[in-house]
């Protein structure tokens, strides 16, 4: 979008139940005291958003997408940290840091966080970012970093909390199973994040085994005997200190036990189906004290630490773009993630905007 007058339209990709979606005019929002309107640039489209459209969870009328770096177009009353034109990486989740949950290293289940900080939502050419987004978790970009390393601010954010919460040692051994683009991001930020790491990334597409031997793997096998032998020849025959399950789902918890160690930990990163019960053998978390972890969402510090891993150039998840499209393609980038045609699809500004 070019600079100049805040817009008084604003072009929306809005849910109107089920998968279907709709590019729509509604009026630009304006920005009051201590909130930013920003200028899309790229907007991530993320595993959540296609959940919530295949699943019909988005109410009619929703603007979905959260992953997003824009720039400045309008400041409200009293903000200082931001000026017209600055570009800003932003979550839309920001915890209240003072409740139970929040005090207890929980903050993504505080009642606060679960309030979206975006207007109307990140598919749309202008989106305004509430206060406390503004004041807490929003980032002016160097030059030096680009706009599509930047949005995966937001899920790395996401990646490096279940990183913390294995608790892995610097010289640990992680599995990921999965290599779409969560679980290749799982890869680039173990390797940020724990320089030290060994990681066999588990997958059964041989070209996606092949991307994340040229991501950094260490290792790379098929589900089955061939990952166990992997993991085991990795790991001196003790297995992974972790394993990061980006799949999601019963049987991908059973093979995230049997890679892993005596006390090791299998970390829940994705939706499995709603129906889906695990019956995982008792005694191999009992006796051989392992954990089976949940992670959900990241909190404003993983995402400050992720900033910095950015900005240093230590993490840059710019490779796993494999499409940028306008807003006004968005079924068309949507059907591309649905049928694993794709990594990471980035949208711009619709047509109209540019
Ligand atoms: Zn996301
Ligand atoms: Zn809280």
């Amino acid at each position: 979008m070019k600079a100049g007058p805040a817009p008084e339209t604003n072009r929306v990709v809005a849910c109107l139940g089920g998968e279907e979606t709709a590019l729509e005019t509604r009026p630009a929002p304006k920005p009051g005291a201590g909130e930013i309107l920003l200028g899309l640039r790229v907007v991530g489209f993320c595993g959540t958003d296609l959940f919530k459209l295949v699943t019909g969870s988005a109410a009619k009328g929703t603007v979905l997408g959260h992953e997003v770096v824009g720039h400045v177009i309008a400041t409200g009353y009293g903000v200082d940290k931001f000026s017209i034109g600055d570009r800003v990486v932003v979550p839309h989740h920001v915890p209240c840091g003072e409740c139970l949950l929040c005090r207890r290293g929980n903050e993504t289940m505080c009642d606060v966080f679960r309030e979206n900080l975006m207007e109307p939502g990140a598919f749309a050419d202008v989106i305004l970012i509430r206060p406390r987004a503004v004041e807490h978790a929003a980032y002016r970009l160097p030059d030096h970093l680009s706009d599509e390393a930047a949005v995966f601010m937001e899920p790395a954010g996401c990646v490096l909390r279940g990183i913390r919460r294995a608790e892995l040692p610097g010289d640990a051994s992680a599995v990921v199973l999965g290599a779409g683009s969560m679980g290749l991001l799982h890869l680039l930020v173990l390797k940020a994040a724990l320089p030290g790491i060994t990681v066999t990334v588990i997958d059964p597409v041989a070209e996606r085994r092949g991307l994340a031997g040229e991501l950094g793997a260490d290792h790379t096998a098929a589900p089955g005997a061939e990952a166990l032998d992997t993991v085991q020849a990795a790991t001196g025959g003790f297995g992974a200190d972790a394993a990061f399950d980006t799949v999601g789902g019963s049987g991908t918890l059973e093979d995230g036990l049997r890679l892993t160690r005596q006390g090791g930990a299998v970390v829940l990163f994705a939706h499995a189906p709603a129906d889906d019960r695990a019956g995982v053998d008792l005694n191999s978390v009992f006796k051989f004290e392992r954990r089976i972890i949940g992670t959900y969402s990241a909190s404003v510090k993983e995402q400050s630490e992720i900033f910095d891993l950015l900005e240093s150039g230590a993490l840059d998840p710019s490779p796993l773009v494999t499409h940028t499209m306008p807003l006004d393609d968005f079924t068309r980038g949507v059907a591309l993630v649905k049928n694993h045609q794709a990594l990471k699809v980035l949208f711009t500004p619709s047509q109209e905007a540019l």
